[in-house]
């Protein structure tokens, strides 16, 4: 197995189908968290992610990072940069009434080289914690509001094709025959 993918759980570990637990406030400034967040920004970096959550290296705390701020990222489209933000807790609050699908890949199917079409509301609205305990709020479109509803959830156990419908199911394609036939 490749060395930078050492630490992402793959389909088929019963953790990914698990709910994850809220974190207690009043730990997020704890040494211990303050490691692991660390050890989740190390992780999603080296494997050119753009979201990671804790259940994928194994903690079932509902902590998820999303970023396309670096160079390194597959989708490197200026339109759909987003920064880093740390979300502890986090919950939708709002969504659009619009859907669309678009591709999706996730770092713990294939490490990421499994893609299909996966609906999902166009703008959501995410509270959460930030890395320090501050509540912070997100309105997020497009891309990043994608990558958001992915991650959160990871926390309950919910893997992408799980919200693919039936007529989306004949998308799912390899890395290798997507940059052939569809990416465009
Ligand atoms: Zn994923």
């Amino acid at each position: 197995m490749p060395k930078k993918q050492q630490h992402i759980l793959q389909i088929g570990d019963p953790v990914l189908r698990e709910k994850a637990v809220d974190v207690k406030p009043h730990l997020i400034q704890s040494a211990r968290i303050q490691a692991f967040i660390a050890k989740m920004i190390n992780t999603l970096h080296a494997n050119e992610g753009v979201g990671l959550a804790a259940p994928q290296i194994g903690k079932l705390l509902r902590i998820i990072i999303v970023d396309n701020s670096g160079g390194k990222s597959r989708r490197k489209k200026n339109s759909e940069y987003f920064a880093r933000h740390i979300l502890i807790n986090p919950r939708i609050t709002q969504t659009s009434k619009k859907i669309e699908a678009d591709w999706e890949g996730c770092l713990s199917i294939d490490n990421g080289d499994l893609l299909g079409m996966v609906p999902r509301y166009t703008q959501v609205t995410v509270t959460a914690l930030d890395e320090k305990g501050k509540e912070i709020t997100i309105q997020a479109t497009e891309f990043q509001a994608r990558v958001l509803q992915h991650e959160i959830d990871h926390l309950d156990g919910i893997l992408f094709f799980d919200r693919m419908r039936k007529q989306d199911m004949k998308t799912l394609t390899t890395r290798y025959y997507w940059d052939k036939y569809y990416n465009k």
